[in-house]
């Protein structure tokens, strides 16, 4: 005895209820439970199955349900998973839907076999991609069945299944599964969606180097998180995270966990590490105790930190992190956002002095309410006592990441520069792509903790209008000169 549900618009002295399929959202309008004793090897006996009921003003979709639910004319057998389990369908639907499935049956190398072992595949997942072929039924996309079902829609070249994947993973990443699906994006060689989970990480990046997942991921996955100026985590727990990484990277290569064999599987990924950034009491306390930096490399890290803190302390990198590590000198008391100001090439410039020498590591520049728009940007900072050009800096992005707020984004030097106190230094920015939102009511003298900093127009140097009043160049990113 076999239960079978068929779906008809009649009604019928044996149904039982009509009902809503939750899967696929479509609404049957009878959906009849019989049990029946069924001729499996011969259904086109059945007399039920016979009759036109589930056919009768049935919808395509349902009518497809019905065929492989039921079985009905199956002509192709796949055996799945490490069982072997066997699922049947029509060849029909799956060539119709899918170029890998038409290469396999049509295409000048055709299977001759009606029998496909496909062993990479569990049965569950394979009846899902079915109910999608079948019904365009993207409900079985779901927490459980979304990274295999991505899986056999790129082996059976279903994209529009792949984009219900990738989309229901981007609308879901959180912290549990951001490194899982960063893995397995980079497995896939995904490329919009590793970028989304990088996103998630650089903001999230304290909670989520403290989390055990991410000692797992590979050696890119793991430079591609610290080497960026967006990860929003302190240099010290960005370097007990890698330390904590290599651990687990000796163990899988089976080499010794110590100094040496750490420092060999980290390689490159400790120069993304921002040493230079560090308080010279951790650097000394935890650093320079263990032998994962060179005598050398810490030899010259010590002369930074206890001496300048300003300059390039090669191979490190001395860059601040955009979010995290800079404080903020804004200029403008109000922004008028609306996107009317001019961004074709002219220079926007300002004039300033501190009281107190700082380190400047760039600036916040307004951009574009459009979102994701490219600037190609020159950033020059000239010394006003000598008339010098100081330091250039030029970059080329899509500007989607910001600093704070939503219409400011960080332009920032390599290394941070030292700025003396009461001498004049004008910041010129050459702005190329979507006209951007402007800065009003600039204020000529702005105190930011222990610094006044004080404004003027360059109107010597100033192209596109910005003056201490009015314009971009709204924030000016520093750190104390300690
Ligand atoms: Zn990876």
């Amino acid at each position: 005895m076999k239960v079978i549900s068929i779906f008809a618009e009649n009604n019928c002295s044996i149904c039982q209820r009509s009902t809503t399929n939750k899967r696929s959202g479509l609404v049957f309008r009878r959906k009849i439970n019989i049990t029946m004793e069924v001729d499996e090897e011969n259904q086109q006996q059945c007399p039920l199955l016979d009759s036109n009921i589930w056919r009768t003003r049935s919808t395509v979709t349902s009518c497809n349900s019905f065929m492989l639910q039921n079985k009905v004319a199956c002509d192709i057998t796949f055996t799945l998973g490490s069982e072997g389990q066997e699922v049947v369908a029509h060849k029909y639907v799956l060539i119709s839907r899918s170029p890998v499935f038409y290469a396999m049956f049509c295409g000048p190398v055709a299977e001759s076999s009606n029998v496909i072992s496909v062993p990479d595949i569990e049965p569950d997942i394979f009846q899902f991609l079915l109910s999608y072929l079948y019904c365009d039924d993207d409900s079985v996309v779901d927490s459980d069945s979304v990274m295999a079902l991505l899986y056999a829609a790129k082996k059976y070249s279903i994209y529009s299944l792949e984009d219900v994947c990738k989309q229901f993973l981007k609308d879901n990443i959180c912290f549990d599964n951001a490194c899982l699906i960063l893995e397995q994006s980079h497995a896939f060689d995904e490329k919009d969606l590793y970028e989304e989970c990088l996103k998630f990480i650089w903001k999230n990046g304290e909670e989520i180097l403290e989390m055990s997942c991410v000692k797992d991921l590979c050696e890119k996955c793991m430079q591609d998180i610290i080497a960026s100026d967006a990860l929003n985590a302190d240099e010290k727990l960005v370097y007990e995270c890698v330390v904590s990484w290599s651990e687990i990277q000796c163990i899988k290569k089976k080499m010794e966990v110590n100094d040496q064999n750490q420092r060999e599987v980290l390689s490159n990924i400790l120069y993304h590490v921002r040493f230079p950034l560090m308080p010279l009491s951790y650097f000394a306390d935890h650093v320079s105790e263990k032998q994962i930096l060179s005598p050398e490399e810490k030899l010259n890290l010590y002369k930074y930190l206890c001496q300048s803190r300003s300059g390039a302390v090669t191979p490190f990198i001395s860059r601040y992190r955009s979010k995290k590590t800079s404080l903020h000198c804004k200029r403008f008391k109000g922004m008028v956002d609306s996107s009317d100001w001019v961004q074709k090439g002219k220079k926007d410039a300002v004039s300033f002095s501190c009281s107190v020498p700082i380190l400047m590591h760039g600036v916040c520049m307004y951009r574009s309410g459009l979102t994701g728009a490219p600037y190609d940007i020159r950033l020059e900072l000239y010394d006003e006592s000598d008339n010098q050009l100081t330091c250039v800096h030029r970059t080329e992005d899509t500007i989607e990441s910001t600093v704070e707020g939503r219409f400011l984004f960080p332009v920032l030097f390599d290394q941070p520069l030292k700025i003396l106190s009461c001498s004049y230094y004008t910041i010129v920015v050459k702005m190329i792509g979507p006209k951007s939102f402007y800065g009003e009511r600039g204020r000529k003298k702005v105190v930011c903790g222990n610094v006044t900093f004080e404004f003027i127009s360059a109107p010597n140097r100033s192209t596109n209008s910005t003056n201490v009043f009015t314009g971009q160049i709204p924030v000016i990113l520093f750190s104390p000169w300690l």
